[in-house]
């Protein structure tokens, strides 16, 4: 054999044995830095969403992968980080800690305790992004979330599984509504949890105070991103409340989440994305701020039996400026939400609260997530309240109207008053029914529109102390049949002829 025929023989069998192996990088490195967010080159094989290990106990997420680079937010200290430094992929999609021991706490959107009550051990983790429940999984939505406030219970009922926006310009008791829901649940079988996005410290210390006092922690997690936490946390938050939730919908339960609020999500996503010179949309936001917020949504639902029977409902929050609700992120979130509870700040001034603009909210699920008992007495209060709106305008002419519109807007007014409620109150079904019943049907006409906040009360006290089976019956039975309806009537009249 000559050189040259030995030479490709050889190469021949080194070929041979030669195996093709995907070289997929595992180690990269930082190119630029700033603002909690680094471009990472030579992570080629990075998932969305992937976990990345900058050293020193600091964790990434991949969120924007181009060709050559790998945009990814720091969470946690990322003073540190400097360009040049190594970094490595995990294989694994960004995780939180789930279970039973996370009801009670306070936790940081990566689920690390920040009460102080201790480490949160859990052997169970989901991802932040999951894949929303298919339609054959789904149930439509029939049983109620009582949220304890009459305007929305009896108005605009929210059903479990369902997405209602709350939307208002700032100050207008939007918090307020999400947390006087959480209380209500107090003693009943769902879990709560509050995702607090870029929220002050302060303002986050004081609710779980409250929330605490009375007791409604026992059945809430509250998942904090601080204003002074990087955008990073902001942007994540939710999506680790929704897993944190999606633990309990295994399991068959049932969950209420609240969002407060996407607006702030949004920003923290805009924020993120300027830093990595993502092509600005609309208002500077990314163009898949939409998709972002809907797949988020779209995890919300109710299963049928099949798959647990559980459920995920939930209650984004909307900050709006001046009320206009067709800027970009709330016109979004208005599309790809099953109703919206409008907040107005005249009303909020006028002592309308909660100020829910009654004519403009509205609950696509309507009266099918409503008790059979409610149903009744709330067909009657809306079209009330429809009929009041239209003749409101008249109302200033009192004195030319006929006996019928006059009726109608006494009746309006005290209405409107019967549907005012203070924060921190919120009310059991069975009040609601006992005292919408009365109202709807002429028993508080009589009484003076300045006085039917005191008469109410006592209503409701006197219930307590003389009617309690009543209240048991309806609560139980949750239906406005024959024999609870007389006790009702007699219970009011007696009511009424103690009360002068
Ligand atoms: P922000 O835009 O700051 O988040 P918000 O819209 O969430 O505000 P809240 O913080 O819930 O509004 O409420 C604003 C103020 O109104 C608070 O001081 C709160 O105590 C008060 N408030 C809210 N709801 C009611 C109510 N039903 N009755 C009386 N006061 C209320
Ligand atoms: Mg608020």
């Amino acid at each position: 054999m000559n050189t040259k025929d030995y030479i490709v023989d050889q190469l021949k069998k080194q070929l041979e044995n030669f195996e093709t192996v995907t070289q997929t990088e595992k180690v990269g490195t930082v190119v630029e830095v700033g603002d909690g967010v680094a471009k990472i080159s030579g992570l080629s094989d990075a998932m969305a969403s992937e976990m990345l290990d900058f050293g020193n106990g600091i964790f990434g997420v991949a969120l924007n992968l181009e060709e050559g680079a790998v945009g990814a937010m720091i969470l946690g200290a990322y003073e540190g980080i400097k360009e040049g430094d190594v970094v490595k992929s995990t294989g694994k999609i960004l995780s939180v800690p789930v279970g039973d021991m996370m009801i009670g706490r306070v936790v940081s959107p990566l689920g690390e305790a920040i009460d102080g009550k201790g480490e949160i051990k859990s052997e169970t983790y989901y991802p932040v992004e999951k894949v929303a429940p298919g339609v054959i999984t789904r149930k439509s939505v029939s049983v109620p979330v009582q949220t304890g406030i009459k305007a929305i219970d009896a108005v605009i009922p929210v059903g479990r599984g369902q997405r209602e926006l709350i939307i208002g310009d700032r100050q207008t008791g939007k918090t307020a509504v999400a947390i006087d829901a959480i209380i209500n649940q107090k003693g009943q079988d769902l879990v709560c949890i509050y995702v607090a996005i870029g929220q002050k410290e302060s303002k986050i210390a004081r609710i779980v105070a409250e929330l605490e006092k009375r007791g409604a922690m026992d059945h809430t997690i509250m998942v904090v991103a601080g204003a002074s936490d990087p955008a990073a946390m902001s942007f994540i938050s939710p999506y680790a409340g929704c897993a944190m939730g999606e633990y309990f919908l295994d399991k068959g339960k049932d969950v209420l989440i609240i969002y407060d609020d996407l607006s702030k999500h949004a920003w923290a996503y805009r924020q993120i994305s300027l830093i990595l010179r993502r092509p600005p949309g609309r208002e500077a936001y990314p163009g898949d701020i939409f998709y972002l917020h809907s797949r988020l949504l779209e995890r919300s639902a109710r299963l049928n039996e099949n798959y647990g029977g559980g459920s995920i409902t939930a209650l984004p929050i909307i900050e709006t400026q001046a009320g206009d609700v067709s800027a970009y992120i709330p016109t979004n979130v208005i599309s790809i939400t099953d109703g919206q509870i409008y907040l107005e700040t005249d009303l909020f001034y006028k002592g309308i609260r909660p100020a829910l603009n009654v004519g403009l909210s509205v609950s696509r699920v309507g009266s099918a997530a409503q008790t059979k008992a409610m149903k009744k007495v709330a067909g009657k209060l809306r079209l009330d309240l429809a009929q009041f709106r239209e003749l409101e305008a008249f109302a200033q002419f009192g004195s030319d109207l006929d006996e019928n519109t006059r009726r109608q807007i006494e009746r309006g007014r005290r209405t409107v008053e019967i549907l005012k409620q203070d924060q921190y109150e919120p009310m059991a079904m069975q009040n609601q029914v006992a005292i919408l019943y009365a109202l709807t049907n002429g028993f508080l006409d009589d009484v003076a529109v300045e006085r039917v906040k005191a008469w109410e009360n006592d209503f409701h006290k006197y219930l307590k102390s003389n009617s309690k089976e009543l209240l048991e019956m309806i609560s139980e039975k949750k239906e406005l049949s024959e024999d609870v309806v007389v006790s009702l009537e007699k219970a009011i009249k007696e009511f009424k002829e103690t009360y002068q």
